[in-house]
């Protein structure tokens, strides 16, 4: 067994969501930075935590017994992609996928909708993002009702039935919500507008969407709530703060990889015959 390390799982403790937990999200401070003060000061730290999961990440690959699945969810500039391309940045990309889920196309609609998040699930020694998931099944399609009330509330069941079978199968499972203030949300979306590099991200829908926010938090505030299990906890991550976001993933990240006490495979070849065959190649090659 691994000796917990205090500082790394402080993050996870602070933003677990204990399983049957209500989040109640507007008592939670979209920014805070405990215990930090500054970016500055949590510079090192960060740098730290990304080495840490490449280095994971690879005993991961090489172990080939288990992987991982996250799940990010949040509203519109709450840092999904940015979560993404910081995170993860050190990982070797041969063991590491992101899937995106947008509207569903006409294939995946004539399917249930757990079809296209199971079809994307990480292969043993895999990691994978899940950039928004089966999760948009019980939030955009709850508030623009998509689907009638009593088709997704059976929601809930399927999901935690389908992530139970997941981790049963060996896959980790750590689903985070980046939780943002309104007031960052529009800072972002100016901050776009202003940043020929970003303006392609922008969309009407942007502006719709933000107007259904106190929906899409009640939304998320029963998804949490009834999918939150041990075999698939959720965190909420603070996130109005970009770097106290990056840094708090990773360190969850890297302390649930720490947990799972992987290992290189054992050497299956006999080390001495492969020494003389080496040593035969050699002489013949002078
Ligand atoms: P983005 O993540 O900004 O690229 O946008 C993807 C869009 O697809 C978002 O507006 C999501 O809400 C939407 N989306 C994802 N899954 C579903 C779904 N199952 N039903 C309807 N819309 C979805
Ligand atoms: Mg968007």
């Amino acid at each position: 067994m691994r000796k917990a390390d205090p500082e790394l799982d402080a993050y996870a403790a602070r933003h677990l969501l204990s399983p049957g937990e209500a989040p109640k999200l507007a008592r939670r401070d979209p920014a805070d930075i405990f215990p930090h003060v500054s970016h500055a000061d949590a510079r090192e730290a960060a740098e730290a935590a990304v080495a840490e999961l490449d280095r994971l990440q690879y005993l991961l690959f090489a172990d080939r017994g288990r992987s991982l699945l996250i799940v990010l969810q949040g509203l519109d500039a709450a840092g999904k992609d940015g979560t993404i391309r910081h995170v993860f940045s050190g990982m070797n990309p041969q063991g590491v996928r992101v899937a995106a889920f947008k509207q569903p196309t006409p294939e995946e609609a004539a399917h249930d909708f757990l079809w296209r998040a199971h079809r994307v699930a990480p292969a043993r020694g895999e990691v994978v993002i899940f950039n928004r998931s089966h999760y948009e099944d019980v939030l955009v399609v709850r508030v623009h009702d998509l689907v009638p009330e009593p088709v997704w509330r059976t929601r809930y069941d399927a999901i935690n039935a389908f992530e139970a079978g997941l981790a049963a199968n060996g896959t980790r499972i750590l689903k985070f919500f980046l939780h943002i203030s309104p007031e960052e949300q529009l800072a972002r979306f100016a901050a776009r507008l202003e940043d020929p590099a970003r303006r392609w991200k922008i969309s009407e829908s942007d502006y719709t969407e933000r107007l259904l926010w106190d929906r899409y938090l009640e939304a998320y505030e029963d998804a949490l709530w009834r999918t939150g299990t041990e075999a698939a906890p959720w965190y909420v991550i603070p996130s109005d703060h970009k770097w106290y976001r990056n840094l708090a993933v990773a360190q969850i990240i890297a302390a649930a990889l720490r947990e799972m006490d992987l290992s290189v495979p054992p050497v299956t070849v006999d080390l001495d015959d492969i020494r003389q065959r080496y040593h035969a190649a050699k002489a013949r090659q002078k």
